[in-house]
């Protein structure tokens, strides 16, 4: 049921994840204000305010419609399978593609991008899913699996696995690229989340809310997949120096790092999005606008507002260079390439105002 787009073959599928309600929600008195039903659809209820004498009374209903909406029993798996499997399969097409999660600080972004070691996230489960497909489809050839991890903090571009001064963004052949940027050559996924965990722990936290972390800062995830092929007479000689050395590890090394020899078949990209907390962004009028702008508060997520409303609006001119975020994901998002977005709200009435504010922002991110 998922309708192609017509024009240039863009598409953006939109979804919802409602987290459970946290002890400290439940201790503030808190209710209920959002319902998911049949999958797809969201109810947000607004309660009268406190000092109303119709007290928590219901007042005023919403209704949302999205790609899928996941209630808050859904797994990480179901919540993997649904919004990337897809763009995973893509990438190993050489098609790019990217999984935003947009929402609130602590509305569940970086629960459902990273996870915990018992409880993957996306990031990590794309990447399981990629050596799975790759060992599935080991007749077409070699693939390398390539990770670099940064991110975007008040318009400073950063390495989260190697961090140090501030990465400077070129143009070259391949597109925009941060200059220096490790890119770190992957085996398996045990490896990963550690990598990983390490990285998010690398990312900015805010200086004056210390206990809220990484709330302004955007982090991603870069997964790059190239098929290789080798001629022939190299091909024999590795076998050779395979045999003679009985481990398959080095074989793969070798191939690789004789680039000479190594001709690329395929190059696919999926980038993986850990947003900052949207609720600075929720400006809508210009004066409030340029005032975020001008302090440099969220550049980069105005900026992809922009680039949304732009492809939404079927402009040929996209933004991109408005922010690093944009230009950093300027191959990977419009175009042919497959963009996804998944909307993380609480289900609180005392988040009422950002849910809100999340689900039109959602709602319309679904128009491309
Ligand atoms: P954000 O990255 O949007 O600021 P987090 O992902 O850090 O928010 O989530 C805030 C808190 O809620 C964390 O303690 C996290 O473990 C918990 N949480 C978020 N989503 C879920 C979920 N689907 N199931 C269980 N706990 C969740
Ligand atoms: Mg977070």
């Amino acid at each position: 049921e998922k309708q192609e787009n017509d024009g240039n073959g863009s598409r953006i599928l939109v979804f919802v994840r409602l987290r459970p309600m946290a002890k400290k929600e439940k201790e503030a008195g808190s209710r209920c204000c959002v319902r998911i039903v049949n999958k797809r659809d969201v109810f947000l209820t607004e309660f009268a305010s406190e000092n109303d004498y119709l007290r928590l009374k219901r007042v005023r209903g919403r209704h949302f419609t999205f790609d899928s909406a996941f209630p808050d029993s859904t797994t990480q798996l179901e919540v993997y399978s649904t919004t990337t499997a897809e763009l995973v399969e893509a990438v190993l097409q050489g098609k790019n593609g990217s999984v935003f999660c947009y929402g609130a600080t602590g509305a569940g972004k970086t629960h459902t991008m990273l996870g915990t070691v018992e409880n993957p996230g996306v990031m990590v489960l794309a990447i399981k899913d990629l050596f799975n497909k790759i060992r599935q489809r080991s007749f077409e050839g070699n693939h390398v699996v390539q990770l670099s991890y940064l991110e975007v903090y008040n318009e400073t571009v950063r390495d989260l696995l190697s961090p140090g001064r501030p990465l400077v963004l070129r143009e070259d052949k391949h597109g925009i690229v941060a200059a220096g940027l490790t890119q770190y050559r992957a085996y398996s996924t045990d490896e990963v989340m550690a990598l990983l965990q390490q990285g998010n722990r690398n990312r900015t936290t805010e200086p004056t809310r210390a206990n809220e972390t990484s709330s302004r800062s955007h982090a991603i995830l870069q997964v790059i997949s190239l098929q290789i092929s080798i001629s022939l007479v190299c091909y024999i000689t590795f076998l050779i120096v395979s045999f003679l050395l009985c481990h398959t590890q080095v074989l793969v090394e070798y191939k690789v790092k004789d680039a000479s020899n190594m001709v690329v078949q395929r190059v696919g990209k999926l980038s993986l999005i850990d947003l900052a907390g949207s609720e600075r962004a929720l400006a809508t009028d210009q004066r409030t606008l340029r005032s975020l702008e001008g302090a440099n508060i969220n550049r980069s997520l105005l900026a992809l507002s922009s680039c949304i409303n732009a492809l939404v609006e079927g402009k040929k001119h996209i933004p991109y260079r408005n922010s690093k975020l944009t230009q950093l994901l300027k191959d990977s998002l419009g175009g042919a390439c497959n963009t996804v977005m998944i909307a993380n709200i609480s289900p609180s009435n005392l988040s009422f105002g950002e849910t809100q504010n999340t689900l039109h922002w959602a709602d319309r991110a679904k128009e491309i």
